[in-house]
């Protein structure tokens, strides 16, 4: 490709996170030292992967942008997160994505366990940054509103007002919608001013409360939903009265379980939410691809709610970064191998 064009171009970055094993998979996957490169070992016996010659492994590599093994939430949001939250209060927007199969890791990664501090994971941690920057910047006024979308079967969930619009006003229904100028947006997702790093973080937990309540109200899995949290930023500069006002969106995405179904005794819910769950994945990955291509004019955003209510936050102007979660026991290596794969093939982009 062109020079010109593509130092214009943000690139999608792919990592791998692997999360840790309580027994140590006995090298089932091996991390290369360059640091990029995961190597996957596997034979169909039973006996130990570390008495086997080489000629008796199936083996698999995959390079991506960064192998996260043993490696800290402080770590993996500094690789991971911080340039594109640099990125967004510079202007771009951004979307960081966790996806990998139920299980394996993209919840901790994106909101992190309760358990102790060290543990926040991503969401916190893009938060209390944001506030810091937005105190060190004092050349400008910068504002942060919060929103958090829950997508299920194709269904738009607010997180954070959820079923609490009175009779009077029956809800209209939240709707994907473009306007000139103002780009993508949900018609009716609550926005909500946030003015410190506390005032977010409780809003964070409200939703994650949310979540786990509508989704027992409801009779479902929470795995099953795609869930977007966005920062909407906006600054203007303080010392230039002409100088132009630059907002953007930071979406921080934790992505429904990406599980095959078993080939037979799924029905019903399970096997509805599989289906959606399938397409907007497969239809992330063509508008991925898509947008990577020149030659291509058109991109399927609208083919899923959750392409298109990312549509002005992937590819083009924008930072984009892919977290791949996978187990490190050799039990769950067909769905390891189904992650990878997706993984490399967003990484040629
Ligand atoms: P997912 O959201 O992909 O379904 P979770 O993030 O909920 O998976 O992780 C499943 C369990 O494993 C949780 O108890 C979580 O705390 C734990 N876990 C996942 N990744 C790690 C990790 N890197 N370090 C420690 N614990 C982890
Ligand atoms: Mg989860």
């Amino acid at each position: 490709s062109d020079g010109a064009d593509t130092a214009q171009r943000r690139e999608v970055s792919v990592f791998v996170r692997i999360r840790p094993t309580a027994n140590f998979a006995h090298g089932l996957i091996e991390c290369l030292p360059d640091g990029q490169t995961v190597n996957i070992y596997h034979r169909k016996d039973s006996r130990k992967l570390q008495d086997s010659k080489k000629g008796q492994l199936s083996s698999w590599s995959f390079r991506l942008e960064g192998v996260l093994q043993d490696v800290s939430q402080e770590e993996v949001y500094a690789r991971v997160c911080q340039p594109v939250v640099q990125g967004a209060l510079d202007g771009y927007n951004g979307t960081v994505m966790c996806f990998g199969q139920t299980g394996a890791g993209k919840t901790y990664t994106m909101t992190g366990s309760t358990e102790s501090y060290k543990q926040r994971g991503i969401i916190p941690r893009a938060l209390q940054e944001v506030f810091r920057e937005v105190e060190k910047r004092t050349e400008h006024s910068i504002s942060v509103h919060l929103s958090y979308l829950e997508i299920y079967n194709e269904t738009l969930v607010d997180l954070l007002s959820p079923l609490q619009d009175s009779p009077q006003r029956p809800p209209r229904g939240m709707v994907v919608m473009e306007e000139p100028g103002r780009g993508v947006f949900i018609r009716d997702l609550s926005l909500h001013p946030v003015h410190s790093e506390e005032a977010a973080l409780s809003l964070l937990f409200e939703g994650e409360m949310n979540r786990i309540i509508g989704s027992h109200a409801m009779n479902r899995n929470s795995s099953r939903s795609h869930c977007i949290f966005t920062l909407h930023i906006e600054s203007r500069s303080q010392i230039l009265s002409d100088a132009k006002y630059i907002a953007s969106k930071l979406n921080l995405v934790d992505l429904a379980g990406s599980e095959r179904l078993g080939k037979t005794g799924s029905e019903g819910q399970i096997l509805k939410e599989a289906t959606y769950i399938n397409k907007s994945l497969s239809f992330l990955e063509q508008a991925i691809l898509a947008l990577a291509d020149h030659r291509r004019d058109h991109v399927p955003f609208r083919q899923t709610k959750l392409t298109h209510a990312l549509k002005d936050s992937l590819g083009g102007n924008c930072n984009t970064v892919l977290v791949a979660n996978v187990y490190g026991e050799a039990a769950h290596i067909e769905e390891t191998l189904s992650t990878l794969r997706f993984a490399s093939r967003m990484k040629c982009v």
